[in-house]
């Protein structure tokens, strides 16, 4: 008698797979006419796809591919078109230092747009507090006014590790970051049973060594995954929409619904609430400059 049991996928071996069912990774092989949902445009397996085997153990084989919620995806350069590297991403924990390497609001802007832009939920947290706050003190509260969850933490002193644990458990959660700033401390801390290889930053030029280089979902014990990327370039916003940059700034959309024109561009406009919030300090200047400055950029991708 043949089984069918279902899968998430975490890690791809050219044609052979691993798949986490249940609490039990297995490596197997997928069908040469796999099932996919009728919409999916890129056919290849990736971590993070809802799998169903079928078979009999120990011969098991993926013979079903579910939809995808959730799609990061990247553009290499050379490729003509983007490659989706994971699926069915829930949450993001944007990882910044508190002060080493010298965190970058402009950079962490970046990375919650292309969380928002992915429909993955941001979680913004600053690792490394046993260094000090000062670095970060001045522009924290733009992002709490936001409505952003922040997490406080020290993979070296296990501050904020539980907190963090919880925010993770049952969930796909990506950890993105620029290099050095602990990601993998970060995951050993919630998981020793990782043992990933953490870098040592050098402290000459404050730029991390990369550690990771591929993709991996790391199944947590009880359940749910988490994916460790190798730096930024894993997702990125470049099929992002001018029109669309709005809406990846929550406090900027919500503060453009008092504006007189639907099509308010937020510059010059009158009747413009989202000025009018930044004049009446109700909105960070920093944000907003943000904001400004990323669709100046985006606008001039698309015309170039
Ligand atoms: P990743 O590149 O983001 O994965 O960063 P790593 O986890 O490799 O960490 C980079 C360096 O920062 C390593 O030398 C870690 O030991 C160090 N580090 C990580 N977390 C902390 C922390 O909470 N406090 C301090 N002081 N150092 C940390
Ligand atoms: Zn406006």
């Amino acid at each position: 008698m043949t089984e069918r049991v279902a899968g998430v996928v975490t890690a791809v071996f050219g044609p052979l797979v691993r798949v986490q069912v249940g609490e039990q990774p297995v490596v197997v092989p997928f069908r040469r006419k796999l099932r996919w949902q009728a919409e999916t445009e890129d056919r290849r397996l990736v971590v993070g796809d809802h799998v169903v085997l079928d078979g009999k153990p120990p011969a098991l084989v993926i013979a079903e591919v579910s939809t995808r919620r959730t799609k990061l995806t990247r553009r290499s350069p050379g490729e003509k078109r983007p490659r989706v590297i994971a699926a069915n991403v829930d949450q993001a924990v944007v990882v910044m230092a508190a002060a080493s390497p010298e965190p970058n609001p402009r950079l962490l802007d970046r990375l919650l747009v292309a969380c928002h832009h992915a429909g993955i939920e941001p979680v913004i947290c600053f690792n490394k507090v046993d260094q000090g706050t000062s670095a970060i003190d001045a522009w924290i509260g733009d992002y709490q006014d936001a409505g952003y969850e922040i997490l406080m933490a020290s993979a070296r002193t296990a501050r904020g590790v539980g907190c963090l644990t919880r925010r993770v458990t049952g969930r796909t959660t990506l950890f993105c970051g620029p290099s050095g700033v602990g990601k993998s401390a970060l995951l050993n801390a919630i998981h020793p049973g990782y043992r990933l290889r953490e870098g040592s930053i050098s402290e000459a030029t404050g730029k991390g060594r990369h550690t990771t280089t591929t993709a991996q979902l790391l199944a947590l014990p009880g359940s749910g995954f988490v994916v460790d990327t190798p730096g930024l370039r894993e997702f990125g916003l470049w099929d992002l929409e001018t029109s669309q940059l709005q809406g990846c700034f929550p406090e900027v959309a919500k503060a453009a619904e008092g504006c007189s024109f639907s099509d308010c561009g937020h510059a010059s406009e009158e009747g413009c609430a989202v000025r009018s919030a930044v004049e009446a300090g109700k909105l960070s200047v920093r944000r907003y400059t943000s904001f400004l400055k990323l669709r100046q950029e985006l606008g001039e991708s698309e015309s170039g």
